[in-house]
């Protein structure tokens, strides 16, 4: 309570201080604000004085300017001009009189002289009035200019003279606001004793803290007499702890006790252990020492060892010098090792050199051998060769009866095979027979070395002869997946000119053509309609050409491709239904080979001759009329002249019957001289099909069995039999003439070509 008393008491005197300072501060702004009305009087005094002598200046620059020189000038040349005027009037008047007095006629007047003085004079006079009144001009214009500039300076004065009054306005408001300013601050006095109210008030206020403390400090008395009482019972508790404390003291003392005995324990005990460790390095040094003596002993023996050792040691470093020696001198040796093996080997190399040229001597004149004995074998086996591909059941063979298989094939022999037909099995054999399941990759294999000849020059021939349906297209052309002897036949001349490419130019070039009702027509043509003739050279070498034959030169598989693909768009365009036409028509493909042996100038020409002929069915005699019969006319004309041709030239007859079909003329080349043909005829092995079938095999086997001796033969054989007659032969009769001749004479080729082929055959 005190405290707050003096608090408080503290507060009053802070207040009354305050209270007095804001009375000097008052008292200071009175002075101030006393002064500052006296300075602001001076100033308003000073304004006004200098307003007085600004007015005073207007008036005098008002009067200066009211006597200027310019002014007085003017003045005084207006009197002049006034003056000159009324002089100029009198003279006026004096001339009209002497005229007057000229017109009266005077000769011999006295005044004349007079009279002439004073025309002169008034001559001057006038001269003189003249220039007076350019001068008043021009004093008139100089007037002129000055009043102008007198208005200009009126009218800055006029200015000047505004802006006084606005400076004059201005400081009468300042001297208003500076008197406002000083009644403001007289009236603060008045806020200085609110405070001081305030303050009164605000005592008080205090004076009921006063009680308000006084109570509060009852309370705190109270609060003491309590505070005494829990004082008396901790006095209590700290009594019971100090008890405590001297209980846990003498358990201390007793701890303390007990330490300082383990403490002499343990003391004694290591005393003990130092004593062990003494003992033991005691123990440690002697065994040490006796090693020691041991060691020496050892080095002793060392020691003598050693002086054993040094002789030893002379003979090493001996040895080492000598090997030294060795290593130094070895690059020589090594050398000249080096120089004689080198020249060993370069002999060696020079023998196996001289080898290996004389072996590829050898071989050359092997492989030569061995084509001449290739070509032998051909001509052995004869230069037309057949032939038979079964293909397999299809699915447009149907089902049931019709569709089963009626060919069967001999496990040891692949060139005969046997056919079921109306309950009874035929055989016939063939030069080659493929089964159903051979690939396009097998047929081609037993045919390249025909082709393949075709780079040496010879002419080929190979045809694709069957009813229709039997597979005929699907060997020569095949699919895309699965190319046929056309395609395989170009590759390979691709491959086999690119290895002789080191000696020989080889150009390639294609032709596909269609023989359909005896016309022949040009596949790669503009024109496709456009029948073609089969020509003689104009040369006289006898060699047939068809003049406007497009012929195409190919370089890769795929200008190969484009050819096939446009011949083939042709004859699609061409025809409403190609399958249709094609069975009815020859297809061609004609590849000429040039070759040229850049070191002998040597040329060769080889064509091979790739040929889908037309279907060989029959068409039923009753039925057929019209084109159909035309149709079937033509197809069974030309496969007969063929027929016919194939015999007479393996019957090896004087005159062969080429130009009896378009197809046999224009092949005249290629199946004529050394020429190789092979005849592929194609079967199918359904039962529905098996008359066909039979049509063809025997076909195929009389083609074949067209052996040599042709006096004989063509006596035995009389006229290769057309296509009917095939027909009409019963199965079984056809038992081939050529086949299990009982005694050929010992001179007859056929016999040997045959027992050849049965060699060959047996061999695989
Ligand atoms: P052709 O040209 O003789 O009228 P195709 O070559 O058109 O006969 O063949 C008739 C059908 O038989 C075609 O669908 C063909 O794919 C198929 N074909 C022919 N020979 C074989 C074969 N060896 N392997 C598989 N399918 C064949
Ligand atoms: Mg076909």
């Amino acid at each position: 309570v005190m405290a707050s008393m003096a608090h408080l008491q503290k507060e009053k005197l802070r207040l009354q201080e305050e209270l007095l300072e804001l009375q000097e501060k008052l008292a200071a702004q009175e002075n101030n604000e006393l002064s500052l009305s006296l300075q602001l009087q001076g100033q308003v005094e000073t304004l006004k004085a200098k307003l007085l002598e600004q007015a005073q200046e207007i008036s005098r620059l008002r009067s200066e300017l009211g006597g200027t020189d310019a002014e007085k000038h003017r003045d005084l040349l207006a009197a002049e001009n006034e003056r000159l005027r009324q002089e100029m009037k009198a003279l006026e008047g004096e001339l009209r009189e002497l005229q007057r007095q000229q017109q009266a006629p005077c000769h011999d007047c006295p005044h004349l002289q007079e009279n002439a003085e004073l025309q002169e004079q008034l001559s001057q006079l006038q001269q003189e009035a003249e220039e007076t009144r350019a001068k008043l001009v021009e004093l008139d214009l100089e007037v002129q200019q000055k009043t102008n500039r007198l208005a200009e300076v009126e009218l800055r004065l006029k200015d000047s003279l505004a802006e006084r009054a606005e400076e004059e306005e201005r400081l009468s408001r300042r001297l208003r606001d500076s008197q406002e300013t000083i009644a403001s601050l007289k009236s603060q006095p008045q806020q200085i004793k609110y405070i001081i109210k305030t303050v009164e008030v605000e005592s008080a206020k205090v004076k009921q803290a006063l009680c308000e403390t006084q109570s509060r400090n009852q309370y705190l008395q109270e609060q003491v007499g309590m505070q005494k009482q829990v004082l008396k019972e901790m006095e209590q508790q700290l009594q019971s702890s100090q008890k405590t404390e001297a209980q846990l003291r003498a358990q201390i003392m007793m701890y303390e006790a007990e330490l300082e005995r383990a403490h002499g324990q343990m003391l004694e005990e290591m005393q003990a252990m130092e004593d062990e460790k003494n003992h033991a390095i005691e123990e440690a040094f002697s065994r040490a020492q006796v090693e020691m003596k041991a060691v020496h002993e050892n080095l002793a023996g060392v020691r003598t060892n050693l002086l054993t050792l040094q002789p030893a040691l002379r003979t090493l470093t001996h040895d080492y010098n000598s090997l030294k020696r060795q290593v130094r001198d070895f690059p020589l040796l090594l050398q000249e090792t080096l120089r004689s093996a080198r020249a060993e080997i370069s002999q060696a190399i020079e023998e196996v050199h001289s080898t290996n040229r004389e072996l590829l001597r050898k071989y050359r004149r092997e492989l030569q051998l061995r084509k001449k004995c290739h070509n032998e074998l051909v001509r052995l086996k004869g230069n037309i060769r057949v032939f038979g591909r079964v293909r397999p059941i299809t699915k447009e063979d149907g089902e049931g009866p019709e569709a089963a298989n009626a060919v069967t094939f001999d496990a040891d022999d692949d060139a005969v095979l046997h056919l079921l037909h109306k309950g009874k099995q035929v055989s016939f054999e063939l030069d080659k027979v493929f089964p159903p399941q051979a690939s396009q990759e097998e047929v081609f294999q037993e045919v390249q070395a025909l082709v393949t000849s075709c780079i040496d020059g010879y002419n080929v021939c190979i045809f694709a002869y069957g009813q229709t349906g039997a597979g005929k297209t699907y060997t020569m052309e095949g699919t895309a997946a699965n190319p046929g002897i056309n395609q395989r036949a170009l590759q390979l001349l691709f491959s086999e000119v690119r290895g002789k490419a080191a000696d020989w130019d080889y150009t390639i070039t294609v032709s596909a053509a269609e023989i359909y009702n005896e016309a022949l027509r040009d596949l790669l043509g503009k024109e496709p309609q456009e029948k073609l003739e089969i020509k003689l050279c104009p040369d006289g070498s006898g060699q047939l050409y068809v003049p406007g034959l497009t012929e195409f030169r190919v370089q890769s598989v795929e200008d190969i491709n484009k050819v096939f693909e446009f011949g083939h768009i042709k004859r699609v365009t061409e025809c409403t239904n190609l399958n249709e036409h094609s069975s009815r028509s020859h297809a061609l493909l004609i590849v000429t080979v040039r070759g040229l042996d850049r070191s002998t100038g040597l040329r060769t020409t080889g064509k091979l001759n790739l040929v889908d002929l037309a279907g060989s069915e029959r068409v039923g005699r009753s039925g057929a009329e019209g084109s159909r019969l035309r149709e079937a006319q033509h197809i069974n004309k030309s496969l007969s002249a063929l027929g016919d041709v194939i015999y007479a030239l393996r019957s090896r007859q004087g005159h062969v019957p080429f130009r009896n079909s378009k197809l046999t003329y224009l092949l005249q080349d290629s199946l004529s001289g050394d020429s190789k043909t092979l005849m592929m005829v194609q079967v199918s092995p359904a039962e529905k099909n098996t008359s066909e079938t039979l049509c063809s095999l025997k076909f195929a086997e009389r083609v074949r069995s067209v052996e040599l001796g042709p006096v004989s033969r063509k006596a035995e054989l009389g006229s290769w039999p057309s296509q009917e007659h095939l027909e009409g032969d019963s199965p079984g009769s056809a038992a081939p003439p050529g086949r299990g001749h009982a005694s050929p004479s010992p001179g007859q080729l056929s016999s040997r070509s045959a027992s050849i082929r049965r060699k060959l055959h047996t061999s695989g």
